[in-house]
């Protein structure tokens, strides 16, 4: 983990100032000099970059408010480099200095060499100002007026930085990501073994802060001040989760840290993040137009490689590292490869449609609406609806990330896309993930791995929306915004469009594709409400209303079925669990030498061997909590939900979810789905309602099979 301190300073130079942060002042006038800058003098002490970066935009806010006309380059007077300079981050030119004492005193001061202000109101100004911001951040003794500033001009001596061909090796593996330093280590350390070029790790630092006074890279702390006592992650954009802690990096007694995205590594107040917009071709555009001024003052190595054997990094220890350059890859060539997707099964009509609808959003035919929402009834087979606009912007040499919500969901989607698109490598991605640094432009990952994406994405397709940990993070939601390009669509799919959604395309802002209908063509089954007013018990035992039992049993016995049996919680997973076990051992049940009940919940360490054999049909009932309302499909389903009136765990969304897991086979196309409860609430009427709506759907664009077609 590498800390960043460094201090504000002041630049000055051709009748113009304005303020920088380095962490080492004689870089950056060696960079800036011959721009005409003859002196920079550091206006704070060595600080983490989440301070000193929050005292530099104080600082410019203030400057820019004094002299607003100044603070925008006027064209007139400010070539692309000032402006460049201008739009980094912190950075911001200044009103014209008059000539000092300290600029004309003839003196040449050599590195660092203490210099007084006296004489010089625009340097007492902004180190007066320097220094209340200071305290008022705690950041100096209330007695202290002031510490020694320190004046930096050029020696006169021509010094190599750094090569330029080390330079470019950076904004290559940066490009569309927003990286720790250690990471960026990793990816640059990991690309040296592939290509045999080896890379100079030790001057990555002095590397990134030429590239940030170029305005290629920008420098960000991961957690900034946002005021005295503020904070803010700006890896995860969220200010509510923040802690303290004495910091070993930075040595401070206090130094912030963020709990939000601490499993992807951790951010801190004195912890840089380095970012290069995947959307600004810099890489691209690199020996044309990028760094002329770059280009003259800093030689390229030529075909001489570097001589330092690079360095061993430390490793990365978080679970949730892995670093990979799907953003840098190279755009696939014209006809490279057929980019049209291959399907294992055709399409059902209802998915060709939507598949359709989805192409024809995507050439820009409704340009304010940047989001697709594919709305797909439960098992309706929405995944492969996407591949037609995925195939459509890697055609075009775009770059895709393909997001879904858990790692079990990423293995098994990554083989599909790799079917689907044979000619393209799927780079892999999430915690733990053995794939780190691919070249492809396809992007399969867990939603939190779209975290170390800047502007990388053409198209950014997130399946399962609804569901955790997407749902309600505002990090995710975060960190999927940043990895698109701007303005980049994004499709969502789901089977349960949550409110914000549906009004999103109630106002227009969001286009609508819905699925209605499953590839049988059947309609949904619609859920029964069994009212139980009141439910007894027999000291431990539950005693299962007849009705309950009745239709348990003609599941099983009769329809061969098999029954998800949803209770809201771990403590009645059990209860009920252990009541219907005994039940099933008193007729009408049969004597069954087997098991015909299984229960389970998230912290039953067997729930993985009871959902496989719940899928390989070994018993027929499975009492569980809400843990198994996705990813479980049998061939004959029947659906019971338990006190369903327990608004607090049945949302209209997971009632839905757990409804769909009847009738999704050719085998049985239908089931029964049982809504048991003491009283109807407005959660299962919606959710009622939602399905009669999307059978409606399906009835009214065709998608249903007429009943003597099915009967044949
Ligand atoms: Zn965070
Ligand atoms: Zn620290």
């Amino acid at each position: 983990m590498v800390c960043l301190k460094g201090s504000v300073y002041l630049a000055r130079g051709k009748g113009r100032s304005w303020f920088g942060f380095t962490h080492d002042p004689a870089l950056d006038l060696t960079v800036l000099h011959p721009e005409g800058v003859d002196s920079l003098v550091s206006l704070t002490p060595n600080l983490p970059i989440g301070i000193a970066l929050y005292i530099l935009q104080r600082l410019r806010a203030e400057a820019e408010k004094k002299n607003p006309a100044d603070f925008q380059p006027r064209p007139s007077q400010t070539g692309r480099f000032w402006r460049k300079l201008a739009r980094t981050l912190g950075w911001g030119l200044l009103e014209p200095a008059e000539p000092t004492v300290a600029e004309t005193g003839g003196q040449e001061y050599a590195y660092g060499r203490p210099v007084t202000e006296k004489n010089d109101p625009e340097l007492s100004l902004w180190s007066r100002r320097t220094i209340t911001l200071l305290r008022d951040l705690h950041e100096l003794p209330e007695t202290t007026t002031g510490f020694p500033l320190h004046v930096y001009r050029p020696s006169g001596g021509e010094e190599t930085l750094c090569w330029l061909a080390d330079l470019k090796r950076v904004a290559e593996v940066l490009e569309g990501r927003l990286l720790f330093t250690s990471e960026l280590e990793m990816a640059l350390v990991e690309k040296s073994q592939l290509d045999g070029i080896p890379f100079p790790v030790g001057q990555l630092e002095d590397i990134l802060q030429v590239l940030a006074l170029a305005g290629i890279v920008e420098i960000y702390p991961s957690v900034m001040m946002t005021g005295p006592e503020q904070v803010r992650c700006v890896r995860c954009g969220q200010d509510s989760r923040i802690a303290a802690s004495p910091c070993v990096r930075c040595g401070r007694e206090k130094c912030y840290y963020c709990e939000e995205c601490l499993t992807m590594g951790e951010a801190r107040l004195c912890r840089p993040l380095y970012g290069l917009a995947g959307d600004e071709n810099w890489v691209a555009r690199w020996s044309q137009n990028v760094l002329p001024w770059l280009m003259e003052r800093i030689p390229d190595s030529g075909s001489e490689p570097w001589e330092s054997e690079p360095r061993e990094i430390e490793e990365c220890n978080s679970p949730m590292q892995s670093v990979h350059d799907a953003a840098m890859a190279p755009a696939p060539k014209e006809g490279y490869s057929p980019f049209w997707p291959v399907l294992t099964f055709p399409l059902t009509p209802a998915q060709e449609a939507a598949s359709e609808q989805l192409l024809h959003w995507l050439d820009g035919n409704f340009p304010e609406r940047r989001e697709a929402l594919v709305w797909a009834a439960c098992g309706a087979g929405k995944t492969e609806v996407a591949f037609a606009a995925i195939a459509q912007v890697l055609r075009r040499g775009g770059r895709v990330l393909f997001a879904v919500p858990r790692r079990d969901v990423v293995l098994e989607l990554a083989p599909r896309l790799q079917c689907a698109f044979p000619g393209i490598p799927v780079t892999t991605l999430y915690g733990g993930s053995r794939e780190r640094f691919g070249t492809s432009p396809l992007v399969a990952a867990t939603t939190h791995q779209a975290i170390r994406f800047y502007r990388a994405f053409d198209l950014v397709v997130l399946d399962e929306v609804d569901a955790f940990p997407y749902q309600g993070s505002a990090m995710l939601y975060h960190a999927v915004a940043r990895s698109r390009k701007r303005a980049g669509p994004v499709i969502l799919m789901t089977a349960t469009p949550d409110a914000q959604m549906k009004c999103e395309v109630r106002s227009k802002r969001m286009q609508l594709v819905s699925i209605p209908a499953r590839h049988h063509g059947q309609p949904l089954p619609v859920p029964q409400i069994l009212l139980e007013k009141e439910w007894r018990w027999d000291r431990e035992q539950l005693i299962f209303p007849e009705k309950l039992l009745t239709f348990l049993h003609r599941s099983v016995e009769g329809d061969l079925s098999q029954v998800f049996l949803f209770v809201p919680s771990v403590f009645l997973a059990h209860r009920v669990g252990e009541s219907l076990k005994a039940a099933t051992r008193l007729p009408p049940f049969n004597d069954f030498k087997g098991t015909w009940v299984e229960y389970s919940h998230s912290r039953d360490p067997d729930r993985e061997a009871k959902r496989q054999r719940f899928s390989r049909q070994l018993f027929p009932i499975f009492v569980t909590t809400s843990i198994m309302e996705r990813g479980i499909t049998v061939p004959r389903a029947n659906v019971v939900v338990l006190f369903a009136e327990n608004e607090r765990i049945y949302d209209e969304r997971t009632l839905i979810q757990m409804a769909g897991r009847a009738g999704r086979s050719t085998e049985r196309p239908y089931g029964d789905v049982w809504f048991v409860a003491t009283k109807i609430t407005a959660a299962m009427q919606e959710a009622v309602d939602t399905i009669h709506w999307l059978n409606g759907q399906a009835q009214k664009q065709g998608f249903l099979l007429s009943e003597e077609k099915a009967a044949q």
